[in-house]
């Protein structure tokens, strides 16, 4: 194990870490996920344990609800489920009856596996009816939703994406919920850092209960939380525990309230900026190599592009690029119905990377999809620029 820990450290280090939902925690989170606590069982909420001994653990958790609450402007934070899926599961859980109707987008057009696929809870134990994104511009269609809220009256309107490159109008959500008496949940497991970091639209005013991910662009340890209002504090609680989890990972909770701490900086925000910065110059590159961009560009961390042009499929362009250590995913591509190639700049931006190095792996990510250049030569050149910015300080 200890070699595949150091060969994954070089493998992460060695190449272009381009997935979307990905990015490098900080040594100080890294350090508190390995630590003692670790070892401790906390069942409950700071102050009503099942277990004794919490005296500590529980000042790490309401630091780190303090610390969300103060980040997002929320009322209330809920920092224990174990991943993003979790939290949806029990955001549903909390709002939610089995059998009720849900509007959220289509896994087609960019909807998580927790929005009605047929194979997770969701599609099982809901009825999920999707909306989408218009065929010609690929930005979602407000007045479908609408239509669609009207036409199956649902319980729930869920607005978030896996694979959404612009920021979404939670103001027109909101509305039309409100229209049909729906709850509004916002999915914002990817936009979450952006809005920790001032340069994406907060969902939180919106929405009666926002789902979110501290591990992509927000930089902490892999795991979910829930915001939400004072009113519906308590059914979010008991929605987490008792109803879906059991004991809270305590050295999670911890490196998410360090994680927060980091966000609240101006380095936070400028990191965010830059983030988008990249994203924007990155799109624009792969555009001018030949590929077509979703919606002509990009808000946030991520693009997604069709690179058919270039290459035989979505699947063989993932294939190449990964051949020269350029790493990324394949998804679905809204307008056409075929698959595409999905990237974000929240990992290289960490290592420090700028408007420069987008320019540089635009190039060397046409080439490799071209399938002219020799792979290893390639991986040398991607090696070369990655090398340059380490993600971690070296160890002497
Ligand atoms: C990443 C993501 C999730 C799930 O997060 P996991 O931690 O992988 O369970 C849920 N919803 C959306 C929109 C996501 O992007």
């Amino acid at each position: 194990m200890a070699g595949l820990v150091l060969g994954e450290a070089a493998r992460q280090a060695d190449g272009l870490q381009l997935i979307a939902a990905e990015n490098f925690t900080s040594p100080a989170v890294l350090a508190v996920l390995g630590s003692p606590l670790a070892n401790k069982y906390a069942e409950g909420y700071p102050g009503a344990r099942h277990h004794g001994g919490c005296e500590l653990v529980d000042v790490a958790e309401r630091t780190a609800v303090e610390r969300a609450c103060a980040l997002f402007g929320a009322e209330h934070a809920n920092v224990q489920p174990h991943s993003g899926s979790s939290a949806v599961l029990a955001a549903y859980a909390a709002l939610l009856r089995p059998g009720d109707r849900v509007l959220a987008m289509s896994l087609r057009h960019g909807g998580h596996l927790t929005h009605g696929s047929p194979a997770n809870f969701s599609g099982r134990w809901f009825d999920f009816v999707g909306y989408g994104v218009r065929p010609d511009t690929g930005l979602v269609d407000y007045e479908q939703v609408r239509a669609l809220a009207r036409e199956h009256r649902p319980k729930a309107i869920v607005c978030g994406s896996i694979s959404y490159p612009r920021h979404l109008d939670h103001a027109a959500f909101r509305m039309i919920a409100d229209e049909v008496g729906a709850y509004l949940i916002a999915d914002a497991a990817h936009p979450i850092g952006l809005v920790a970091g001032g340069v994406a639209p907060n969902p939180v005013p919106y929405a009666d209960v926002v789902c979110a991910t501290t591990h992509k662009v927000l930089r902490g340890p892999r795991g979910g939380m829930l915001l939400c209002g004072g009113r519906l504090a308590q059914r979010v609680d008991r929605a987490v525990f008792p109803f879906t989890q059991g004991g809270a990972q305590m050295q999670t909770i911890a490196a998410k309230a360090v994680a927060f701490g980091e966000a609240a900086t101006p380095e936070f925000a400028a990191y965010a900026r830059q983030v988008v910065a990249n994203a924007r110059a990155l799109a624009a590159a792969l555009a001018a190599e030949g590929l077509v961009v979703t919606t002509g560009g990009t808000d946030t961390h991520m693009m997604t592009v069709d690179a058919s042009a270039l290459a035989l499929d979505a699947f063989t362009a993932r294939g190449r690029l990964a051949a020269a250590g350029i790493v990324l995913d394949t998804c679905a591509l809204p307008q056409g119905g075929g698959c595409g190639l999905r990237l974000g700049t929240a990992s290289v931006t960490t290592q420090g990377m700028g408007t420069g190095e987008m320019a540089r792996i635009a190039a060397l990510a046409a080439a490799a999809i071209r399938g002219v250049e020799r792979p290893a030569r390639l991986r040398a050149a991607v090696a070369e620029l990655a090398r340059a910015f380490p993600p971690y300080p070296a160890h002497t």
